[in-house]
């Protein structure tokens, strides 16, 4: 089994930052890629901040926080993800998107290196099938935040070798989380089960059943969930939460996985939820308030 050093991330997002994150507090060599140097040193000034939060609650110490942060470089171009032994894509979930990063990244990477995803939904065996290493390729998909969320989900593709998931469990291991392992259809065990359940959410507002508020806190006080699910699609992302919707609509041809309309003009709108200051709540001021 090959011993990994240096993680190529690509994708500076909230994901990839998270991933890079943990990775480096693990300790290993990480390179951040995006679609610009800048792109990418802001994600780094993101995990800055969130390492210093966890050193504010004591969670890590200063030694840990410096030597996790000296160990994240920003890369200027894809060709500084040439050393990776493992990149892990955390790029938009758009498989056009996706396809391009592969096809760039497989030009620099060694031969021997192995690449996975962290998709919250597209197959894994046909973006390995774009690559030139479907054997050395997979799904490790994390979940956000990731600093502080416990579960990696495994997911093989058809052509994922065995010493490519082995590796992968070594490295979800080292760094302190928990596996579940994930059959290769559309949004694994994970997401197949939240995303429909905010879709649902987002049909009971769509169809007046019920308010932003009291939605959210009929899940969170009635069914003891820790945020409800218009927060959390917000903090997932909008359209995050319509491309996983749409890859279930389209790939398992059931109506019931039919996104809501509303979601579709909450997309339409950029308003995608935490990250862009506003989705079913606007996060501009003080407090979160409802947008509808
Ligand atoms: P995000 O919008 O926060 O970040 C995406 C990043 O990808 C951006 O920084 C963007 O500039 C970058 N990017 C886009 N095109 C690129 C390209 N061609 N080359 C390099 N970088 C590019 O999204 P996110 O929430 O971090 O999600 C990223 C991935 O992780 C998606 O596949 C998503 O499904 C998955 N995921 C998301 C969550 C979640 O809760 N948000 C959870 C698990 C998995």
């Amino acid at each position: 089994m090959a011993e990994l050093q240096r993680i190529g991330v690509v994708g500076a997002g909230q994901m990839g930052a998270g991933i890079a994150h943990v990775s480096a507090l693990a300790g290993y060599d990480v390179v951040v890629f995006d679609v610009s140097h800048e792109r990418a040193l802001q994600g780094i000034g993101g995990i800055t901040a969130n390492l210093d939060r966890q050193l504010a609650g004591g969670k890590i110490t200063a030694g840990e926080r410096d030597a996790a942060l000296s160990r994240i470089t920003a890369a200027d171009g894809v060709g500084d993800l040439a050393e990776a032994d493992l990149v892990i894509e955390a790029a938009t979930e758009d498989e056009a998107v996706k396809r391009r990063i592969f096809a760039q990244v497989c030009d620099v990477l060694r031969p021997e290196a192995l690449l996975a995803t962290n998709t919250s939904s597209i197959s894994i065996t046909r973006l390995a099938a774009s690559t030139d290493r479907p054997e050395r390729f997979l799904g490790i998909h994390f979940m956000n935040p990731v600093p502080v969320m416990k579960l990696v989900e495994l997911v093989r593709g058809i052509a994922t070798a065995d010493e490519t998931y082995e590796t992968a469990r070594a490295y979800v291991a080292r760094l302190g989380k928990a596996m579940t392992v994930s059959e290769d259809f559309p949004a694994f065990i994970v997401n197949r089960i939240l995303m429909p359940m905010i879709n649902e959410a987002i049909y009971t507002l769509y169809e007046g059943v019920g308010s932003v508020e009291n939605i959210d806190a009929s899940m969170r006080l009635g069914a003891n969930h820790p945020m409800g699910p218009l927060q959390l699609a917000d903090f997932i992302g909008l359209d995050t939460c319509l491309s996983i919707m749409q890859v279930l609509h389209d790939g398992l041809s059931d109506s019931k996985y039919r996104p809501c309309p509303l979601l579709v003009k909450y997309v339409e709108a950029g308003w995608l939820g935490r990250k862009t200051g506003r989705g079913f709540y606007d996060y501009r001021g003080e407090t979160p308030v409802p947008t509808r």
